[in-house]
């Protein structure tokens, strides 16, 4: 069952699946997709380009509906999936493609990749068609075959995308939908059948799918999860500008992205100008029905129990040496909506070190430039920095010295692109980064030698030939 965030309306009803039966039959017919020729599997997926791009409004505004994003964002989203196809083919050709070296005497060596065969797609409900899509597509380029179980939140989507690969002529055991919550995540993963686990959600789920396939080496496991991501403000004149950039990071799509800006690191020096400057547009953030006219910056969070924990956590801050610089508020008890809050979290002893998915701000106030690198590294995740203002020098001590697997300069810590690798370090990642790279972990590489004739001599250590007769 889903339902809508802004309303509350009943979306989509539907039984769990049966992840023995959807396992076995991807098993059967992996072989018969595998063996397609790389053309006849990269012309299908531009089929699916085409039915998403004829279907692009009912997708937007389902995934508006699903999610609460509004509809301008959730139509971004579906571009993203039309253009991922283009963008996977030029990445399997790039990172997992053939060479052959011919040499006289050794004959040839060829590197060339296979697919694993049955991939699992885990997907989170913020991106429901966009991330899951973006393991879907390289696996299936490759020549695997794909059970994906969306988010107990976005069933709908899961089952929209899906059906825009069948009308475009992909059998539909080749891509089948798991309909489930984390029961039929945690079974699908431990399958004895399923070769890989391209998972994008929370480090919790995420740690307990490492653990679930622990004892199972041959499985290739790509985890894409959360952030406590930093932006960095230090000396610059264009206080307009990266007060819009902090508001980008930290409230785009409610703070409901893996790579938004959850901490505001800010020198003392620009501190009073900075934080009056985003406080002020944060007020005029309009959060609203994703339909709404005019459209909202940001509709609510995915549900009430989201809505809650944030609100918690908020006091929690609060009562613990935060001082509110924007309070979070909730218009309605029964609705998810929440509006942009800020917290002064400098003088707190102990800040948890953990991801508040949604439009919460905690801002630090630092000395120098010294102070805001080690604040910036102050987490054990690692997945996306930003770093306002200074010079190219400065920009070059902060790309080496902070650990993340995105650091921007001058933009947003989110809104990263396609067609670079996107991952993150520490507990952010397992070193198996998606878009661009996602064609790394759909195949794996096959090194061989061979000659057209079997050709050998020998060499030392036998004794000298004494056939008789
Ligand atoms: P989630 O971890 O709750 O769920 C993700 C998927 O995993 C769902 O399909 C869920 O049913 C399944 N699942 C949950 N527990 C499981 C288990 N033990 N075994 C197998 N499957 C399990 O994530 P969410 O709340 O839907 O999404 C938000 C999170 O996703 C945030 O932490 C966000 O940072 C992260 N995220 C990361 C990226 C990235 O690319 N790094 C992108 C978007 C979102």
């Amino acid at each position: 069952m889903s339902y809508e965030p802004a309303t509350g309306a009943e979306l989509w009803r539907g039984a769990a699946g049966d992840v023995d039966a959807l396992v076995d039959r991807g098993r059967r017919a992996w072989p018969d997709w595998a063996s397609q020729p790389h053309a006849t599997r990269i012309e299908l997926c531009r089929r699916f380009a085409n039915e998403v791009r004829k279907q692009a409004d009912p997708f937007a505004q389902l995934i508006a509906r699903e999610t609460g994003k509004p509809l301008w964002e959730a139509r971004t989203e579906v571009q993203s999936v039309i253009a991922k196809v283009d963008i996977s083919v030029s990445a399997y050709a790039e990172r997992t493609g053939q060479k052959k070296h011919d040499s006289a005497l050794q004959g040839t060596s060829a590197v060339r990749h296979k697919p694993h065969g049955v991939m699992a797609v885990l997907g989170p409900y913020n991106f429901p068609a966009h991330l899951p899509n973006g393991h879907i597509v390289p696996a299936l380029i490759a020549g695997n075959v794909v059970v994906f179980k969306p988010s107990e939140k976005t069933p709908a989507v899961g089952e929209f995308l899906v059906r825009c690969f069948h009308r475009a002529g992909i059998p539909s055991a080749v891509v089948q939908l798991l309909v489930g919550g984390p029961a039929e995540g945690k079974a699908l993963v431990a399958h004895r059948d399923v070769d890989g686990v391209l998972f994008t959600g929370s480090l919790q789920a995420g740690v307990a799918i490492n653990r679930a396939v622990a004892s199972n080496p041959g499985k290739i496991v790509a985890l894409e999860m959360g952030g406590n991501n930093p932006i960095v403000v230090i000396d610059t004149p264009k206080v307009a500008d990266a007060a819009v950039l902090v508001i980008q990071s930290a409230f785009t799509t409610a703070g409901q992205r893996c790579t938004a800006a959850r901490r505001l690191i800010v020198k003392a020096s620009m501190y009073d100008a900075l934080v009056g400057e985003v406080k002020a547009l944060a007020d005029r953030i309009v959060f609203d029905q994703p339909f709404a006219d005019p459209a909202p910056f940001m509709g609510p969070v995915i549900d009430n129990a989201a809505a809650d924990q944030l609100s918690e956590s908020f006091l929690y801050l609060m009562s613990n040496g935060g001082r509110a610089i924007k309070h979070m508020k909730r218009p309605s008890e029964d609705l998810p909506f929440l509006s942009p809050a800020m917290i002064d979290v400098t003088t707190m002893a102990d800040r948890p070190d953990v991801e508040l998915f949604g439009p919460l701000l905690q801002v630090v106030k630092v000395d120098d430039f010294d102070q805001a690198i080690a604040e910036a590294n102050n987490t054990r995740f690692g997945l996306s920095a930003s770093l306002v203002g200074g010079g190219p020098q400065d920009f070059d001590r902060f790309w080496a010295q902070v650990r993340a697997g995105i650091i921007n300069w001058n933009r947003p810590t989110s809104g990263a692109s396609s067609s670079a690798p996107f991952g993150g370090v520490g507990l952010s990642g397992n070193h198996r980064p998606a878009a661009f790279y996602a064609a790394d972990y759909c195949a794996y590489p096959v090194a061989s030698t061979e000659m057209d004739q079997p050709r050998a001599s020998l060499g030392a250590g036998f004794r000298a030939e004494s056939r008789t007769g």
